[in-house]
């Protein structure tokens, strides 16, 4: 092979993984910063939960101090119903009785409701609490986990960027710089021609580039798109061979044996001489 295509090659992979590489480091801090903001809505949940105990139990206590303040209010109309002169008084007084029992009895529907609810809000709480220690944790290994890949990547930059001035330096001018023009603007400069196409593009090829290509001694590029031809043996389409097998040697024989054997040999294509010879 060439040994420009075979570095133009081998540079375009270290530049794909280069990219690759370079995507992954600057994603990973986005990654944690996501894992983050995750954290901090468990953060907030715990709080919500605490701030909800919190209200719920300022409410108790003043409802209870309510309650003290209408049995006091109560001893007190209790106390000046024995001084009362007339029914009249007495029974406004018992009226107010009554609707501070009443009261009394509304705070104590309102403190039960609370101490249910109360309940509920400590279970949420409890649970607040769990998620966001399972998630510190989760975010405290992602964490070092990034710091590890970002590390990692960073050491297979280095040595890539090395391989890559390397590769470079050793490529003749012009084939590198028409690479670094496609590879600017279409993001992959070499491209493998296979059954006379360009595998990126998919044109077809002019029968003499794809000869040209087939020999991999030049730097041939797609006339379509720009990139770098090369061509492997490996991925070459077996030739569609079994109507033509049984044809081949027919002809072959045909040229041989002018005798008028070619029917036998036809007939038994495998061990075509076997055959032939006992007969003549
Ligand atoms: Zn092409």
């Amino acid at each position: 092979m060439n040994s420009d295509l075979e570095r133009l090659i081998e540079l375009e992979k270290v530049d794909r993984e280069v990219a690759r590489l370079s995507d992954e480091v600057a994603a990973l801090p986005k990654r944690v910063a996501a894992i983050e903001e995750k954290l901090a809505e468990h953060k907030a949940a715990v709080e919500k939960a605490k701030t909800r105990i919190k209200s719920n139990e300022a409410g108790r206590r003043q409802l209870e101090a309510d309650i003290k303040g209408l049995q006091e209010k109560i001893a007190k109309y209790r106390s000046q119903s024995s001084s009362v002169k007339t029914n009249e008084e007495y029974r406004a007084l018992m009226h107010e009785v009554d609707f501070a029992e009443k009261q009394i009895s509304s705070c104590e529907d309102k403190i039960l409701e609370l101490m249910i609810s109360l309940e509920s809000d400590e279970k949420s709480l409890k649970q607040a609490e769990v998620d966001l220690k399972a998630e510190s944790a989760d975010v405290e290994k992602e964490k070092a986990e990034t710091r590890v890949r970002t590390a990692e990547d960073e050491k297979l930059l280095t040595g890539l960027g090395e391989k890559r001035s390397t590769l470079r330096s050793s490529v003749d001018d012009s084939a590198l710089a028409h690479y670094d023009r496609v590879m600017r603007q279409r993001k992959s400069a070499i491209s493998e021609a296979r059954e006379q196409k360009c595998l990126a593009c998919f044109v077809m090829l002019r029968p003499q580039t794809w000869q040209e290509i087939r020999t991999n001694e030049q730097i041939v590029t797609c006339s379509s798109c720009g990139r770098i031809l090369y061509f492997d043996p490996a991925n070459e389409a077996p030739p569609p061979e079994p109507p033509k097998r049984k044809a081949k040697p027919r002809a072959v024989e045909a040229d041989a044996e002018p005798e008028g054997e070619t029917s036998t040999a036809a007939e038994n294509e495998t061990a075509p001489a076997a055959e032939t010879t006992p007969a003549q």
